[in-house]
């Protein structure tokens, strides 16, 4: 499938995947949602106003809004329906827009001109741990190779409840965090900046429906509530953390920021990069066990890669690569998990999968992990070496689907460190 609109091979956003978010014209009023084609943003307000979803929606306004929430809310037919118009759209076989210069000048905005913003209001959101590689990486820290795994992490997909108020869109800087901190071990501990800042390579997904209160969320329609995922980074205070942690786990080392990609990549533009995650021994209890033909029971290949850019780097490194399929636990299951008990989800709230470390050194997904709780510091070009983030980085998340003469991306979630202030 083509679109008329041009779209290099190499770009993140061909018609195969067509993501959506939420951007600002300058001269606009108040940010409105948008689906994004190579370079340009289709606006979504003007399709809405001329009419295009009056069969899926009425005349409900439902994407002239400055958030996906609604849109969200509406459930997988109504998803797959926009979809449908949207790619019918920008079809190069197809003369409604791409012969309407007028249309086309109003509904499609070059990217360099907009401002992009957060996707969704995020209720609630919640960070799970679920690479198998960096919970024994952490464990082997912590407590030594032969007590790496917690007894309850091979049963159930472990996870803290996260704030919401500190999600920022990528491109937003990120200010090193003071706390209380206790640099040496035989002293009491002291208040300052961060010493240890590191980031976490992780992505997350968006609950489109919810469910009532009570009314958990079975594993086989687990997949039907998911919107969309974009990249997450965990911006982490590991002194902070190390220090405040026990027993009720992170609480200040990672509220002050975390940073998400603009576009959130639908379901169904990731279905072609569906694979099998690894094998999960002990099975799983009933409630976490999708069956056999489910779609709960696989994952995605999605290629992953951190690039760092000190200040005085004249351009980004690649730290780490990684891939989303390393994951133990599946999106499906955090999500049975998190409602099993219970809890209600609502539309746009976000669960994070938790640092995405794979079996390799190179793998890994944080500056912890990779440089070995600084005893392995990482070496660059042009001399400089880090243990952890320093003030003036620069630190990129990429991820993308490849496909045959195509990629379905996500773009780069990226954020640099301001000094403390
Ligand atoms: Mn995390």
């Amino acid at each position: 499938m083509r679109s008329f609109i041009d779209v290099s091979p190499d770009s993140h956003f061909p018609i195969q995947n067509l993501p959506y978010g939420v951007f600002k014209r300058p001269e606009a009023e108040k940010p409105c949602c948008g689906v994004r084609i190579g370079d340009l943003v289709l606006d979504l307000r003007v399709i809405e106003h001329r009419g295009f979803f009056r069969g899926v929606f009425g005349d409900e306004h439902v994407l002239c809004k400055w958030s996906l929430n609604k849109f969200m809310s509406k459930g997988p037919a109504a998803w797959a329906m926009v979809r449908r118009i949207v790619t019918d759209l920008l079809r190069d076989d197809n003369p409604t827009l791409r012969d309407d210069t007028a249309l086309r000048d109003e509904a499609l905005a070059p990217i360099s001109q907009v401002t992009m913003c957060l996707p969704a209001e995020i209720g609630d959101y919640t960070d799970f741990y679920s690479s198998r590689e960096h919970a024994t990486n952490v464990g082997i820290m912590l407590r030594g190779k032969d007590n790496a795994l917690q007894p309850n992490w091979l049963w159930l997909p472990v996870g803290y409840h996260g704030r919401a108020s500190s999600i920022v869109v990528s491109g937003t800087d990120v200010r090193r965090p003071c706390g209380q901190i206790r640099p040496d071990e035989k002293a009491p501990p002291i208040y300052g900046p961060c010493r240890t800042l590191d980031f976490e390579l992780e992505m997350a997904f968006f609950v489109g429906t919810g469910n009532e209160p009570g009314r958990p969320i079975p594993i086989d329609r687990a997949e039907a509530h998911i919107f969309g995922m974009v990249l997450l980074n965990d911006w982490s205070a590991r002194d902070v953390q190390k220090w405040e942690y026990v027993p009720l786990g992170p609480f200040l080392a990672k509220n002050f920021a975390t940073t998400i990609s603009p576009w959130i990549v639908p379901m169904q533009a990731l279905a072609p990069f569906r694979c099998a995650p690894p094998p999960q021994d002990p099975p799983p209890l009933p409630y976490l066990a999708a069956s056999a033909d489910s779609p709960a029971r696989s994952t995605f290949d999605i290629r992953l890669e951190v690039t760092l850019q000190g200040e005085r780097m004249p351009e980004p490194h690649a730290i780490c690569r990684s891939n989303f399929r390393y994951l133990y636990w599946t999106m499906a299951q955090q999500l049975a998990h998190h409602t099993s008990g219970g809890c209600n989800m609502r539309p746009g709230d976000l669960l994070a999968s938790g640092t995405i470390s794979g079996p390799t050194p190179d793998s890994y997904g944080s500056m912890l992990e990779l440089a070995w709780r600084g005893e392995r510091p990482l070496a660059f070009p042009n001399g400089e070496s880090r243990t952890f983030l320093q003030d003036g980085d620069r630190l990129s998340i990429a991820g993308w689907c490849q496909g045959e003469g195509y990629r379905v991306g996500f773009g780069e979630c990226s954020g640099r460190v301001l000094p403390a202030g």
